[in-house]
This record gives C-alpha cells, structure tokens and sequence, in this order.
C-alpha cells in the first residue's frame, strides 16, 4: 500500500456537490478576481478568527510582503526573524527592503529561541517576526514583552497557523499583523495559491487593502497613492475556501487523532524523536498538526527506505535560511545556528492530512519501525 506525503482527492470528492453549486455562482456572476467570492470570504474569516480586518491576497509570500510594507518596514530596517522556516519568512523580509536578521531555534519546538532575541536588536531592528512552524505557536508572551521594551512591531509569520489560538487571540492577531497561507497543502488549502493578511490595526489594513491593488483605494480607481503590488485572490479559489472552511474543524479533529496514532505508535521506537508540544498554562491554546515531523539520526536513510516502499515524506527544511546563497552577503556561516543546522539534518515530516487512513498510518508507521529493526541486526 503506498501512502501519498499529500493528498486531498478522496476530501474534495466529497466536498464537490457543495464546490460546485458555488463555482456555478461564480461564473453566473462573472466577477474573477477580488470580487463577491472573495469578500465573503473575508468575512467569514474575520469572524472565524475575530479579526477585525482580513485582506484576502493571491497568496502568503505576497501577504508577508504586503504586511511589511503596510507596517512600514523598508530600506535600513532590520527584522529578526528565525532562520529554520519556509523561504518566504525571509524573502519577504529583504524584499521590502530590509535586512532579515536571523536567530536560532529552540531544539524540541523548532521555534524562535527567544532567548537569543535581544542579542540581536540594533538600532536599525524595527521588528521581530516569529514563525508559527508545524504545530504550534512561538512563546508569544515572551515575545511580546522583548517588543514592548524595545518599541518593536511583532509581525507574525502566521501562514501555517490557522486555529491556533494564544490567550483567546487567533494567530496573526496576536501581534501587529498577521498571514495565513491557503496553499494547498495547508491546514485549510485551496486549489492553487491564495494568502490573507489579517490584523486589527486599521492602518496597517488600509495601506494593506491599497498595496494589493497597484496602490490604489478601492472605491477610487485610477489615483494610485503609493506604488502597490497586483495580488488579488481569484473567486475559485475563495469559493472552495468558502466550502472547506464548514469542515476545518472536523479536519482538524482527524488530524489531532492521526498525530495520537503516530505518537502512540512511534514513541516505543528509540531511534525516533516524536514531536514536542510546549505547555503553555493556556486553555486557549491548542495543537493543530498541519505537519507532523519526527526527527532521527538517519533521516536520509529512513526517507530513501520509506520512498522504496512508497511513503511519501518531505524533509521540513533541509537547508536553513542563513546557509542560502542569495544571503551570503548577511555573513552568516555553517555552525552560527547550531539548533536548526542539527533539525535540518535530523526532521522529516509524515503524512499528515485528513484523508490518511487508519490502516495508512499503520503502513507508515509499520515500515519506520522495521527500518530500525533491520539496523539493529
Ligand atoms: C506556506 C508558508 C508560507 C508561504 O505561503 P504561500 O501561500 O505558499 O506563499 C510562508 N511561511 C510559512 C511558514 C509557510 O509555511
């Protein structure tokens, strides 16, 4: 039996009566881009996170860009940012402009070491950008505090993190600003890229709404007060987000069970490193498992035997950012960030999404543990 690291076909099946009486909608209306699709859309989500304002763009790289910019971070600012995450927490960072200034990782949470933060706080630091990776969200209260001393912004690379919560305060919210990521394999994905920036600071909104628009106010086309960007969510896109968005908890409820599964099975194994949830005292505060990552020694070996047997994995992330060529010049060299240089040799994510089988799991987890089995010899 193979196992797919990702797939949503058996979920959309049986979503598509309700997708497609939507998409009919969409045609008849005849509005593709940022039209009525879309907006409902934003309202739904600011009523499931309790935003005051969600910004619907064509995905979470442009909704990190767009946030930074609406913020007011550009040339000469610097960002502290995790350097053991997706490209685009970076990218975005120097894409404005600024200087993305990285940190290491705590080892068992795999987020900003929050330790190491005001070490690197200059006079050019403008914010922090903690990353929610995986699972669960950065020590936000000790973030919070650093920021409040320092007059930083906390802008929140929220992208994995739909339905986490810290003290009754949605992800992205807890912060400055926030994004979530729809890409498909997301948490909540749609079928092609789509991106939100959330927040419930009206400036950062109302520059937000301009910049994804060529830099115009919506209500007056044609006048473009700042230089802004093309980044519109399609109507498909909003529409499928729309139906899914009605079975998101469901799916989450599977997918809290499927990370039981795995741990249940997984935990006896003395090679595999199952994942680490911090306690957070918070009763707000829940796990959604949009990956579910083990580490082992011999990551390489595990993910070659896997692929021979047809189980998909995906290496979360196996180059961290400060070791990127496009930021050689920053200086940062190998062993600089010796927490997320160890995790990128040692993680691998398992399948993780609604549609995996009991019987799937027990297949994934069944060839892991004769793996190590077989070394033991
Ligand atoms: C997926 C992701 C992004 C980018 O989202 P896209 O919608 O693919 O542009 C940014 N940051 C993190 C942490 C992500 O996981």
């Amino acid at each position: 039996m193979s196992v797919a690291f990702f797939s949503g076909a058996k979920s959309f099946k049986e979503q598509w009566p309700l997708i497609s009486q939507r998409l009919d909608q969409v045609i008849d209306e005849g509005r593709f881009t940022n039209g009525p699709a879309v907006q409902e859309l934003e309202k739904a989500l600011e009523v499931f996170t309790g935003a005051k304002h969600c910004i619907a763009v064509g995905n979470a790289t442009d909704a990190l860009i767009i946030m930074l910019r609406a913020a007011g971070i550009g040339v000469g600012d610097e960002v502290i940012v995790p350097c053991y995450s997706f490209f685009a927490s970076a990218s975005s960072i120097a894409l404005v402009g600024a200087t993305p200034v990285f940190c290491d990782i705590d080892a068992a949470t795999y987020m900003i070491d929050v330790n190491q933060i005001e070490e690197k706080i200059t006079p050019r630091t403008r914010a922090i950008m903690p990353v929610h990776l995986f699972t669960q969200l950065a020590d936000m209260t000790a973030i919070h505090k650093i920021a409040q001393k320092h007059e930083l912004l906390v802008l929140e690379d929220s992208a994995e993190a739909i339905s986490m919560f810290h003290d009754g305060q949605h992800a992205g919210l807890i912060g400055d600003a926030g994004v979530i990521s729809f890409f498909p394999t997301k948490t909540l994905g749609a079928i092609g890229d789509a991106g939100l920036v959330l927040t419930n600071n009206d400036d950062i909104a109302k520059q937000a709404r301009q910049l994804r628009i060529h830099g115009q106010e919506e209500s007056v086309p044609y006048i473009h007060q700042i230089v802004g960007f093309n980044s519109k969510m399609d109507d498909v896109q909003a529409s499928i987000l729309l139906v899914r968005l009605q079975f998101l908890q469901k799916e989450i409820a599977r997918r809290a069970y499927l990370a039981a599964s795995y741990d249940a099975e997984l935990r006896d194994i003395p090679q595999v490193q199952t994942p680490v949830i911090r306690e957070r005292g918070d009763e707000s505060a829940n796990a959604v498992y949009y990956v579910y990552l083990i580490e082992t020694e011999d990551r390489d070996g595990l993910v070659d035997y896997l692929t021979q047997q047809g189980i998909g994995t995906e290496v979360y992330y196996p180059h961290p950012l400060h070791t990127q060529p496009c930021f050689k010049h920053l200086g940062y060299k190998q062993g600089d960030m010796p927490h997320a240089e160890r995790a990128s040799s040692r993680a691998v994510g398992l399948p993780m999404y609604p549609d995996v089988t009991d019987e799937q799991l027990a297949e994934v987890c069944g060839h892991i543990r004769q793996y190590f089995q077989k070394g033991e010899q």
